[in-house]
């Protein structure tokens, strides 16, 4: 379809704001990326369902995005529509320890409003960048804990051709180490979460504290990057692999692996996609090679040729299980 064309009918359609051939790079943390044949900001679930209808109409591939924290996409970009979530802001305080947020709002900024209240569940994602939606998909966390602490349910819409809001309990979820199991094309528009009120003053202002400075302290500050690129092992830790690997500060082009904290990939500057890429392949290499673990990815990739396309990618039927442009369909 041409891009004329697309943008006539999602004008049409109201469906927010609509960017034309939109760089990547502007909406991911890593700043890389090219570009896709449009983004579209709905701003509430209706707009997000007619969007999505309407995609799943005219065979349009699209992906969502939150934050792009934990994104790395490729520098051919997305040859699809990017969902971003950022303008579902909707805040409604439901009950003395319930939130209800549309999925673009700050993760950080629900962290601050809990430990503000002495309530307690999401502390372990103080200083976790990003959307709350993307909190969700990733069961974001850490060692204080993960969303899924908090998470009772999600309001979502669902991929064509049977497109409709849905609520998801968090048990249907199934949360687990940085992962859910969110049907393939589903949009998450709401999130739902509950706390636990604290007896002691100060009690969750104070662990947020502590677990912030932690992750201040062992992960990189002030540089691009997009969170931790491999899942820990069983009973290891990534990080820990690469760093007796000797693979601390390996480069490639302007992309690095940290010094600080071995399982995060930087761009140092004016990396390009590829680089950052191929750096992270061959630090697998590297790790396979000299201590026999395949590691496996925790960053989500989009648009490399051989990597397995996200489960957050919704693709016309006609098109799925063989490559679209430089993306393999798993
Ligand atoms: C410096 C740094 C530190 C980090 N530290 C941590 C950490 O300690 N622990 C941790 O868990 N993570 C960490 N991360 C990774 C990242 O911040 C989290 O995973 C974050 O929750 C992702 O949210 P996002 O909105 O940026 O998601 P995005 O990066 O935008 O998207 C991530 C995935 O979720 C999908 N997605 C996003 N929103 C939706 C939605 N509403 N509906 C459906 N699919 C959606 C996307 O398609 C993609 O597949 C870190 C990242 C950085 C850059």
């Amino acid at each position: 379809m041409r891009i004329r064309a697309l943008d006539g009918a999602l004008q049409k359609a109201r469906v927010g704001e609509i960017r034309l051939e939109e760089r990547l790079a502007h909406y991911t943390y890593m700043g890389v990326g090219g570009p896709c044949r449009a983004l579209v900001r709905p701003p509430d679930l209706a707009s997000l369902e007619r969007l999505i209808m309407l995609l799943g109409e005219l065979e349009v591939a699209y992906v969502t995005i939150g934050g792009g924290t934990n994104l790395l996409v490729s520098d051919e970009g997305f040859d699809g529509v990017v969902i971003s979530t950022d303008a579902l802001q909707e805040w409604d305080e439901t009950g003395p320890g319930s939130l209800r947020t549309g999925a673009g709002v700050a993760t950080s900024r629900i962290v601050r409003w809990a430990a503000g209240r002495n309530l307690s569940g999401l502390e372990g994602l103080a200083g976790v960048p990003g959307s709350i939606g993307g909190a969700s998909v990733m069961n974001a966390g850490g060692a204080w804990g993960d969303i899924s602490n908090s998470l009772e349910r999600v309001e979502v819409v669902t991929s064509p051709p049977e497109v409709h809001t849905v609520t998801v309990e968090a048990d249907a979820l199934n949360l687990a180490y940085r992962s859910t199991s969110l049907p393939a094309g589903s949009v998450i528009g709401r999130v739902e979460l509950g706390f636990t009120p604290e007896k002691e003053p100060h009690a969750v202002e104070s662990r947020t504290v502590e677990a912030m400075e932690q992750r201040l302290n062992t992960q990189p500050k002030g540089v691009r990057s997009a969170g931790s690129t491999f899942r820990n092992p069983p009973g290891d830790a990534a990080g820990r692999l690469i760093e007796a690997c000797g693979l601390k500060g390996m480069r490639e082009g302007a992309a690095q692996i940290s010094e600080k904290h071995a399982n995060f990939t930087l761009n140092m500057g004016n990396a390009t996609a590829t680089d950052i890429r191929t750096l992270i392949e061959r630090v697998r290499e590297q790790v396979k090679i000299k201590t026999g673990v395949s590691l496996e990815l925790e960053v989500v990739t989009l648009g490399f040729g051989d990597d397995p396309v996200p489960r957050t990618v919704w693709m016309p039927p006609a098109t799925g299980r063989r490559k679209i442009g430089r993306m393999a369909v798993q």
